[in-house]
């Protein structure tokens, strides 16, 4: 896969030569290039922003600067003229990806459909964010154009988001992971459950015990005691996801658990709800 991050703060990205994605890097699974957006700039001060339409406090960055960039990294022509709309046959197959705090939240789906994209390019957002006609444009010109938040709060630009995405989505794919069974397990994952709590050794350690039956020896016990962590505290700390579940998936143990911790399993309704008991 070929990741182009486009930054005013390129250097921001220099660890991602280090630990899985230093070595995806160094196989040839990934290739990543972070670039300075200045560099497209042609004025004597390198500037990328300007003061917003209809006034208000910050700055918006400019989309010339922005255009410039991104017709090079997509390779689509400079044409300068009004959009066209060309859905089935974009030049490029990248994904083209804004992180933005007013978008929807960027989710292990999200990372899973990714990790199967060619190339992907990121564009960081600074100041009070780009201007909002880049992506339209990209979009218009049938470009795969997505915009994802990282979750309900404001950081100071899309370099931690664009890291995080980064992180989520290379780890999926075949052959970036030692041991591939380690995702297959994790929350998210399959349903969408929070994972079991995990320890290590030793058994007791500072008067504080494993669980017993994780030394039992008993596959069967130990798989079920970890699903029924996995739907316990998937229902106190995200009962938003319980909700997602279809009963269809679910096993008799699991529907027993559910109805304990006050969910409704239905097996006749259409869309197998678990829904919360009623008070
Ligand atoms: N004016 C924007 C607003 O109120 O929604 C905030 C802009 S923020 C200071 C600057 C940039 O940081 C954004 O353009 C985006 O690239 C990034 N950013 C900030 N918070 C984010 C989040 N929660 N998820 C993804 N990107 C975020």
């Amino acid at each position: 896969m070929q990741i182009d991050i486009v930054s005013v703060f390129p250097e921001f990205f220099d660890s991602l030569n280090v630990s899985l994605l230093g070595k995806a890097q160094e196989s040839g699974l990934l290739d990543i290039h972070a670039h300075n957006l200045r560099d497209w700039t042609h004025d004597v001060h390198h500037s990328v922003d300007d003061t917003p339409v209809g006034g208000g406090a910050g700055m918006v960055m400019k989309p010339e600067v922005w255009a410039e960039c991104l017709d090079d990294l997509l390779q689509l022509p400079d044409t300068g003229a009004a959009p066209r709309s060309l859905p089935e046959s974009s030049p490029d197959k990248a994904v083209l990806i804004f992180p933005n705090p007013s978008a929807p939240l960027f989710t292990q789906t999200a990372a899973t459909e990714l990790s199967r994209a060619q190339h992907i390019v990121f564009g960081c957002g600074r100041y009070e964010g780009i201007d909002a006609r880049v992506p339209q444009y990209y979009a218009e010109q049938g470009v795969d154009v997505r915009e994802y938040s990282i979750g309900d709060y404001v950081l100071n630009g899309g370099e931690v988001a664009v890291y995080a995405m980064i992180e989520a989505i290379t780890r999926l794919i075949p052959g970036f992971m030692g041991n591939p069974e380690s995702i297959v397990e994790e929350s998210y994952t399959g349903d969408p459950l929070l994972e079991h709590r995990q320890f290590t050794k030793p058994a007791v350690w500072r008067g504080l015990a494993v669980p017993e039956v994780l030394t039992s020896g008993d596959h069967g016990k130990v798989d079920r005691f970890r699903r029924d962590e996995a739907l316990e505290r998937t229902s106190r700390l995200r009962p938003d996801l319980i909700e997602l579940l279809n009963c269809a998936d679910l096993d008799k143990a699991d529907r027993k658990t559910l109805i304990e911790l006050g969910w409704e399993v239905s097996s006749v309704h259409p869309r197998h709800l678990v829904q919360k008991k009623q008070a």
